[in-house]
C-alpha cells in the first residue's frame, strides 16, 4: 500500500480546456477518499492524472515514496503499481473470467501455478470462487465489474483507482456492491481513490470526501465535517440540498434581498457587504398554517419523513417534515432554525492553502445563527 499526493498539480488539454487547476491533495496510507462534483469538474482528470493516463502540465505527483510525474520525469502507468476500474469495458469479452484476472500477473511474468492460486482465491475474494472458466458474455453487469475488480487487486497495487465503478449498475445489486466494496478494502486495508457522482456513495463509502468544481477542491474532510460544516455556499448545496439566498449584512444581521428571511447576527457572520445564506433541509421548520407565506410545490415521501420543495416568498427552499405528509399547494409557515451565512465574494474561492480546512471553516465561513 501506499499513500498519493499531489503538489499544486495542473491539467490543461490541448484544446485549452483547464482539466485541473492548482490541486493539492493527500491521500494516506490505507486510506479511502472519495472525489465528488458535477459532471466536468475534474474527477477523471485527476484519476487519470494519478494513473499516469494524463501528465501534469505543472506541478508533481508521488505514490508512497516515489516521484511519478514532475516536469520531465513520468513513470508510465503500467510501472505505478496501481489497480484501476472503470465504468464498463472493464472486462475482455474474449477471454474467460480466469484469464481475465490473471492477466496482469502474466504480464509480471509471475509463474503459472502462483498464477493459479491467486486467480481462484482473488475470485473467491469476491464472491466468484468457481467462475474461472465462464465466459462475460453470460455473466450479470455486477458480476462482471466484480470480475474487473479482482484484476484490478490480483497483482496486489499500491493503490486502487476507481472511476464510476458502480455508476453503470442498477440498485438494489449497486447498494450491495457498495456494501462489499467498502468490506473488502478495509479488510485488505487498500489505499483506494473513487471517483463518484453520486454524493451519498462518496459520503458513505469514504474516510474523506474531496469536493471538485471547474477544477478545483473547493472542500477535502470527513462525510460527517463535510455537511455539517461546508465551506461554501456549493458544497452545501452539493451535498445537501441547501437552499442559497442572497443577501446583505450590517450590525444587525443578514437581510435577504426582497425576502422575509432575516437572520439576527451570530459569531462568524461576515462584518458586512453582500452575503449568501445557506439553509439546510435540516434545519428548516415547515408547519401547516393557512396563513402563511409559503406553498408546497412538492412532496416526496422518504422513511425519514417527506421531502418538501415549497415557495417561500417566490424562493424555492428544500425542507424535510416529519408527521402527515403535506399535499401540494399546502399553505405552510417557514422556520429557520439555524442558518450559515457566507460573504457572496466568497462562491468562486478555495479556502486559503496554509489552512487546515477546519480553521478555514471557523473563520471564513460563517455562522451557525439561529434565526
Ligand atoms: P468529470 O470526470 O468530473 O466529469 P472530466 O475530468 O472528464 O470531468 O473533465 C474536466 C474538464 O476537462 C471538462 O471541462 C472537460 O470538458 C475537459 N476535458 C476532459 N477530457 C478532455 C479531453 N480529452 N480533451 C479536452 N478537454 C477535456
Ligand atoms: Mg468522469
Amino acid at each position: 500500500m501506499a499513500s498519493v499526493n499531489l503538489e499544486s498539480v495542473s491539467v490543461r488539454y490541448p484544446s485549452g480546456a483547464v482539466g485541473l487547476e492548482s490541486i493539492d491533495m493527500h491521500v494516506d496510507d490505507g486510506e479511502f477518499i472519495a472525489l465528488v462534483g458535477p459532471s466536468g469538474s475534474g474527477k477523471t482528470t485527476l484519476l487519470r492524472t494519478i494513473a499516469g493516463f494524463l501528465s501534469p502540465t505543472t506541478g508533481r505527483v508521488v505514490i508512497g515514496d516515489r516521484t511519478v510525474a514532475e516536469g520531465k520525469e513520468f513513470v508510465p502507468p503500467e510501472q505505478r503499481e496501481l489497480g484501476m476500474v472503470f465504468q464498463q469495458h472493464a472486462v475482455w469479452p474474449h477471454w474467460n473470467v480466469g484469464r481475465n484476472v490473471e492477466y496482469p500477473l502474466r504480464r509480471a511474468g509471475v509463474a503459472k501455478a502462483e498464477r493459479s492460486s491467486r486467480v481462484a482465491s482473488m475470485l473467491e475474494l469476491v464472491g466468484l470462487a468457481g467462475y474461472a472458466r465462464r465466459d462475460p458474455a453470460t455473466l450479470s453487469g455486477g458480476q462482471r465489474q466484480r470480475v474487473a475488480l479482482a484484476r484490478a487487486l490480483v497483482a496486489r497495487p499500491r493503490v486502487l483507482l476507481l472511476d464510476e465503478a458502480l455508476s453503470a449498475l442498477d440498485e438494489p445489486l449497486r447498494d450491495h456492491l457498495r456494501l462489499e466494496l467498502h468490506a473488502l478494502t478495509r479488510e485488505l486495508g487498500l489505499t483506494v481513490v473513487h471517483v463518484t457522482h453520486d454524493r451519498s456513495e462518496a459520503l458513505g463509502l469514504a474516510d474523506r470526501v474531496a469536493v471538485l468544481d471547474e477544477g478545483r477542491i473547493r472542500q477535502v474532510g470527513t462525510p460527517h465535517e463535510l455537511v455539517s460544516r461546508p465551506t461554501s455556499g456549493f458544497v452545501a448545496r452539493f451535498l445537501s440540498d441547501a437552499t442559497l439566498i442572497p443577501g446583505v449584512v450590517d450590525a444587525d444581521g443578514f437581510r435577504a434581498d426582497e425576502h422575509p428571511l432575516r437572520i439576527p447576527r451570530a459569531g462568524g457572520m461576515p462584518a458586512s457587504g453582500r452575503a449568501l445564506a445557506s439553509l439546510l433541509p435540516s434545519a428548516i421548520e415547515v408547519t401547516s398554517d393557512d396563513g402563511g407565506d409559503a406553498v408546497v410545490r412538492s412532496s416526496l415521501f422518504t422513511p425519514e419523513g417527506s421531502d418538501l420543495m415549497v415557495e417561500w416568498s417566490g424562493v424555492a427552499v428544500r425542507a424535510r417534515t416529519h408527521g402527515t405528509r403535506p399535499r401540494v399547494g399546502d399553505r405552510m409557515r417557514v422556520a429557520v432554525r439555524e442558518a450559515l451565512v457566507y460573504p457572496e465574494e466568497g462562491l468562486g474561492e478555495t479556502p486559503p492553502r496554509d489552512e487546515a480546512p477546519d480553521a478555514a471553516a471557523s473563520e471564513r465561513s460563517t455562522s451557525f445563527a439561529r434565526a
